[in-house]
């Protein structure tokens, strides 16, 4: 399918591994010139080269932490303006309630809510000036139902996700349209940190947790990144454009609810 979008600029932020990567790897075969950020500049390099490699698009890399402030001036400076956004960060760590004080609280909020909402600030009012923009937000399945392990993520995109859910309405009637994007449990570095803590938390090896949390999926597997990142390209396509601040689920069915 022609998404429609060759020759767009995006800006993907975390990058260089996973879910990020996939997407911006998505997006590189469909035409778009991709920024990709992380903040270990060796792998965001080696990333960039493999995606040149393989789309021909081009791919420029800024190495910086999306959490801060002046990681996020970076981007501006470096993307003054983008047709596509695609808002991304680490996951919190897991653990109990009774672990996280106000400072791993704001941690996460400013991981995986306030740097998501920073960029639409900076970028969406010149997308819609343009008549023309997409934004993916990749949250977490955490947001439909909670994962015990992960207080921080449940809490922290829930925040980001009711924001969406009014920003996607005002901004729509310019062509700007902003969805969010919610995995489930997908084979990148970071499921390994909730296989770890799953095992913990129920005194199982984290062989025995991983078969476990993949039988659980109606797939029968843990996602791969790269079908993550062709929803995400979809998301940010030219037929998209009716598609306006839904949460789009991608779990292999793990989700029971009907809706
Ligand atoms: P991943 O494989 O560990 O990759 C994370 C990427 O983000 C790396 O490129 C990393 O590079 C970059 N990154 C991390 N912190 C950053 C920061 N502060 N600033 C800039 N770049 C940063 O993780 P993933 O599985 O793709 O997960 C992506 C997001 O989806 C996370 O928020 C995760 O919690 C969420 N999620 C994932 C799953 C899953 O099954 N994989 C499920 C639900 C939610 P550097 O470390 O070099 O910065």
């Amino acid at each position: 399918m022609d998404l429609g979008i060759a020759g767009r600029k995006a800006v993907v932020c975390a990058a260089s591994k996973g879910l990020g990567k996939a997407s911006a790897m998505s997006l590189a075969r469909a035409g778009v010139d991709v920024l990709i950020t992380a903040r270990g500049v060796e792998t965001l390099e080696a990333t960039a080269a493999e995606i040149r490699a393989a789309t021909g698009a081009a791919v420029s890399t800024l190495a910086c932490d999306v959490t801060t402030e002046e990681g996020r001036a970076a981007i501006l400076a470096a993307r003054p303006e983008t047709d596509i956004l695609v808002n991304n960060a680490g996951g919190p760590p897991p653990g109990d309630f009774r672990d996280w004080d106000e400072a791993k609280w704001r941690a996460a909020v400013e991981a995986n809510m306030i740097a998501p909402i920073m960029l639409m600030r900076a970028y969406v009012d010149a997308m819609a000036a343009r008549g023309w923009g997409r934004v993916v937000n990749i949250t977490s399945g955490a947001v439909k139902a909670p994962i015990p392990v992960l207080g921080l993520s449940n809490g922290a995109r829930s925040g980001l996700t009711g924001f969406v859910a009014g920003l996607a309405r005002q901004m729509a009637p310019k062509g700007v349209v902003i969805n969010n994007l919610l995995p489930g449990q997908f084979a990148t570095d970071r499921i390994a940190v909730t296989v770890g803590a799953e095992a913990k938390r129920r005194g199982i090896s984290g062989d025995e947790a991983r078969v476990e949390m993949a039988k659980a999926i109606p797939v029968g597997r843990f996602g791969d990144p790269a079908e993550f990142g062709e929803v995400c390209a979809f998301l940010c396509s030219q037929q998209a454009a009716f598609l306006i601040g839904q949460n789009i689920l991608l779990d292999g069915g793990k989700y029971p609810g009907t809706f």
